[in-house]
C-alpha cells in the first residue's frame, strides 16, 4: 500500500483518488470546498462529456447518472446569415455514435466525495497552499495537484511553447434553465457560431433540480456578447441571455423565450486565459509534485473538452501509477506521465485554439460542405469524442481539399 495526497477534489482528482482506493492504496484528498458547499453554490461548468470520457467513469463504477441524465445524441452546427435576416447560412446536424451527457458538477462532485469517503479515503476540507503541499510531499509517496483554476496551481510554470495565448479569448457565461422547447428530432449540442460576435451552444443536462438545458455563451472580448459586466442579479442574467438570443439567433430565442432559471445559482460569468503549464513543480525543499487536469492543461470551453480531458488524464495517470509498482515517483516518471497524456491532449488543445480564431476560408469550406456531405458531418460531430480525428484534414488547407475531393468523389 502506498500513500498519496491529491490537492483538489474535482473531476480529475476524485477519479484518480477513487481509482487508487479501489487498488488498495491510502489516499487523502485536500479540497477547499465541501460537498455541501459545492451543492449549494454556483454552477461551475457546462461539463458535457462524450462517451470515451464517460467510459473512464464507468470503469471506476462512478457513472451514477448514466440511466437518469438526459442524453445528448448529436451535434448541430449553425452559422447565422451575417445580413441580419434571421436566416442560417450553415446548418447541419449529425448523430453521435454514442451519446454524451452533462451532470452538473454540483450533483456529481458531492456524490463522488461521498463515494471516496465510503471507500475509506480521507477528505480534508482545507485550502492547501505551498506550505501544506510541502508537508504532504514529505509524508507521502506522491502528491498530485489537481486544483483546476485554483491559485495553488501557479506553482507549475507556464509553458510558453505549448500555450498559444496569454490572455482570455472569450467572455464566458452559463445560464441553466428549464422550460426550453426540446430540440427535434433528437437531442444535440446546438453549436451556433456568430462571426465576429462569438459562439452560443446549448444542450440538455441534469442539475440539482432535475433535467435542464445549459446555455453557454462565448463572447469575443470587446464584442457585443462580452456584456456581463453590468449584470447584477440572476433575473438580469437570464434577461441578458435571452436578449442575446433574440438579437443574433432568433431560432434559439423562439425555443427559449419562456425559460426560467433552474435556481438563482444556475448562472456564471467570467474569463480566463487558456494555459498549458510544465507538469512538474519543484517545492522549496526540492521535492517534486505532479500537476493534473486544468491545473496544467487549461483549455477554453469552446470545444467542451476540459472535463473530457480531465477524465482521460485521470485514466492515464492511474494506469501509470498502478503500473509503477514500488518504484519511486521521480521527476522522470512524472514528466513521462504527463507526456503520455499530452500525446493525446496536444490535438485537443490545437483544435480548441484553432476555433478561437476567426475561421480561415478552408475551415468555412469544410463547415459549409458538411451540409451536403453526411459522412463529413458525422465525422465532425464524433470528433468531439476524440479530437485526434480532426487531424490533419481540419488543420491543413491541402489535406482539407484532398479530403473534400475524396468525399465528393465517393
Ligand atoms: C464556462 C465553462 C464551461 C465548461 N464546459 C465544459 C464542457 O461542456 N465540457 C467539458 O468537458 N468541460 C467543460 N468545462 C471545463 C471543465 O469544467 C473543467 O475542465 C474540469 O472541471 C476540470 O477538472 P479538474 O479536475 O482539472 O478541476 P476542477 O473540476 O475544477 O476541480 C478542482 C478542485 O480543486 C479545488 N481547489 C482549488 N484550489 C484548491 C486548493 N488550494 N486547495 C484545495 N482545493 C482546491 C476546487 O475547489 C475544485 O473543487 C467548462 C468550464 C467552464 C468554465
Amino acid at each position: 500500500m502506498r500513500k498519496f495526497t491529491i490537492v483538489g477534489g474535482g473531476q480529475s482528482g476524485l477519479m484518480v483518488g477513487i481509482g487508487l482506493l479501489k487498488a488498495g492504496h491510502q489516499v487523502r484528498i485536500v479540497q477547499n470546498r465541501s460537498g455541501e458547499e459545492l451543492a449549494k453554490g454556483k454552477v461551475l461548468s457546462s461539463q458535457c462529456m462524450f462517451a470515451n470520457a464517460v467510459d473512464h467513469e464507468r470503469e471506476l463504477g462512478i457513472d451514477f447518472w448514466s440511466e437518469t441524465c438526459p442524453q445528448v445524441n448529436g451535434i448541430n452546427f449553425i452559422v447565422p446569415n451575417p445580413d441580419g435576416s434571421g436566416t442560417k447560412v450553415i446548418d447541419w446536424a449529425a448523430r453521435l455514435d454514442r451519446s454524451a451527457y452533462s451532470v452538473d458538477q454540483r450533483v456529481k462532485i458531492p456524490r463522488w466525495i461521498e463515494e471516496f469517503q465510503r471507500l475509506g479515503g480521507k477528505m480534508v476540507i482545507a485550502d492547501a497552499a505551498m506550505a501544506e503541499v510541502e508537508d504532504y510531499a514529505r509524508q507521502d509517496d506522491l502528491v498530485i495537484v489537481a486544483s483546476g483554476k485554483g491559485e495553488v496551481g501557479q506553482m507549475f510554470l507556464r509553458d510558453a511553447v505549448k500555450s498559444a495565448y496569454d490572455k482570455p479569448m472569450r467572455a464566458l457565461a452559463l445560464t441553466y434553465v428549464t422550460g426550453m422547447t426540446p430540440r427535434a428530432p433528437y437531442s444535440a449540442v446546438e453549436f451556433n457560431l456568430i462571426p465576429g460576435v462569438g459562439e452560443y451552444f446549448v444542450f440538455p443536462a441534469l442539475t440539482t433540480t432535475g433535467p435542464c438545458e445549459i446555455m453557454v455563451f462565448e463572447g469575443i472580448p470587446g464584442g457585443p456578447m462580452d456584456c456581463w459586466g453590468d449584470v447584477k442579479t440572476p433575473a438580469q442574467h437570464l434577461a441578458k441571455s435571452l436578449e442575446i438570443l433574440k438579437t443574433f439567433l432568433p431560432w434559439e430565442y423562439a425555443r427559449s423565450k419562456d425559460c426560467q432559471l433552474t435556481d438563482d445559482n444556475g448562472i456564471l460569468s467570467g474569463r480566463f486565459a487558456p494555459t498549458i503549464r510544465h507538469p512538474v513543480a519543484t517545492l522549496p525543499s526540492g521535492r517534486k509534485v505532479l500537476g493534473l487536469g486544468d491545473a496544467v492543461c487549461l483549455n477554453d470551453p469552446i470545444t467542451g473538452q476540459g472535463s473530457n480531458n480531465a477524465s482521460k488524464a485521470a485514466a492515464i495517470y492511474l494506469k501509470r501509477i498502478l503500473g509503477h509498482g514500488d518504484r519511486p515517483f521521480d521527476e522522470a516518471w512524472m514528466q513521462g506521465t504527463f507526456d503520455e497524456f499530452w500525446d493525446y491532449a496536444q490535438w485537443v488543445v490545437t483544435w480548441t485554439n484553432m476555433l478561437l480564431q476567426p475561421p480561415p476560408p478552408f475551415i468555412l469550406d469544410i463547415m459549409g460542405n458538411a451540409q451536403g456531405l453526411p459522412a463529413l458531418a458525422h465525422r465532425m460531430a464524433n470528433g468531439f469524442d476524440d479530437p485526434r480525428d480532426f487531424f490533419p484534414w481540419f488543420a491543413d488547407p491541402n489535406a482539407a481539399s484532398a479530403y473534400l475531393a475524396e468525399l465528393k468523389g465517393a
